[in-house]
């Protein structure tokens, strides 16, 4: 099967099995599984941070940043596209009694600093206290300026806000940008990363921050059922995702290119003027047969989601001609109809 639809269906590579089965393990909840600890002392270090966590997921390395800096009756703003509001089952407001203020993203994915200034609330019993404002970066595949995170930062600092970055693609929008991982991590006091995504690991995120900070979300992990005593058997997959993955995310924006660019040149589709976005290119069907088209594809080996505008995602496990091969499939549908 050839798979566009999410870079979270890569499979674990040779190099990644061989290091999960000779990984040396321990009980992780004790502290005590050396490639765990390997792993977050390097992506401390390589992101910039006093400390870093392994999670079981995006999902929950947000949820305990979002615990571990707000109270119950705290709140956090947000983007209304964000990952944090929208795809993760409410479980800041379900699980850590934290409120989300959501704003309406800009067409560039930031939230107006002009928009967020107004939705902090002030101090008075009404009120939820304002406590934190969320990023996204890259979010459906943008990626936020440099300069604009900056200005997110001083926005922060005079406002007394705390400032968390969604990161789980982050490494494609240094890549993008062409900085460095801690010319964006610099900005913010919490950053969570997808290690499962387009690093390929098959499992596994990471929270970063100051070690107080992560000592307080080890504790929520433990409290949500995240502490995953043997966990190395993971992590050393991680550790490969994390030091050789951001290396080739080069190679799948290039393939996104190549995507749009084929795309383009069949008539009943209509990129999106602004994609591809890193790894990913939107393309609406000018009269709506996605699920017709994904039927036919799914019969010819080709995953996609059958949605309109169709997000195709490039990662790890397609390549030119993979996408050689959907463009022609998508031709061969077209004139049979
Ligand atoms: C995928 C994703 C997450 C959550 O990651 P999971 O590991 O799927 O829970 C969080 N934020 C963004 C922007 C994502 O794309």
């Amino acid at each position: 099967m050839i798979d566009f639809r999410s870079d979270t269906v890569t499979r674990p590579t040779r190099a990644m099995r061989e290091a999960m089965a000779n990984a040396e393990v321990g009980d992780d909840v004790y502290g005590d599984d050396p490639t765990v600890n390997r792993l977050q002392s390097y992506a401390a270090e390589r992101l910039g941070f006093e400390a870093a966590l392994f999670t079981a997921s995006g999902t929950q390395a947000n949820l305990l940043a979002i615990m571990a800096h707000c109270g119950r009756g705290d709140e956090y703003l947000c983007g209304q596209n964000a990952h944090n509001y929208r795809y993760e089952g409410g479980g800041a407001a379900v699980l850590g009694s934290v409120q989300p203020q959501p704003i309406e993203n800009e067409p560039d994915g930031s939230i107006s600093l002009d928009k967020a200034r107004a939705a902090i609330k002030p101090a008075d019993a009404h009120f939820a206290i304002t406590r934190l404002l969320s990023l996204e970066n890259t979010i459906g595949g943008r990626v936020l300026s440099l300069d604009y995170q900056q200005q997110a930062r001083q926005f922060c600092d005079n406002h007394g806000l705390l400032l968390h970055l969604d990161g789980a693609r982050v490494f494609n929008a240094a890549v993008e940008t062409g900085c460095d991982i801690t010319d964006i991590t610099r900005y913010y006091d919490s950053v969570s990363v997808c290690l499962s995504k387009g690093l390929g690991a098959p499992v596994g995120s990471l929270l970063l921050g100051s070690g107080a900070f992560i000592e307080r979300a080890r504790r929520l992990r433990k409290m949500v059922g995240g502490g995953m005593r043997q966990a190395g058997v993971l992590a050393a997959a991680g550790q490969i995702a994390l030091e050789q993955g951001p290396l080739r995310l080069q190679d799948d924006h290039a393939n996104a290119q190549y995507l749009a660019r084929g795309l383009a040149s069949i008539p009943e589709l209509e990129v999106d003027p602004d994609s591809p976005q890193t790894n990913m290119v939107h393309a609406r069907c000018r009269r709506d047969k996605t699920g017709e088209l994904s039927d036919y594809l799914a019969r010819e080996g080709i995953l996609i989601k059958a949605a309109n505008p169709i997000r195709f995602v490039t990662h790890l496990d397609i390549n030119q001609r993979d996408i050689d091969t959907l463009l022609k499939a998508i031709k061969t549908f077209y004139q049979h109809r």
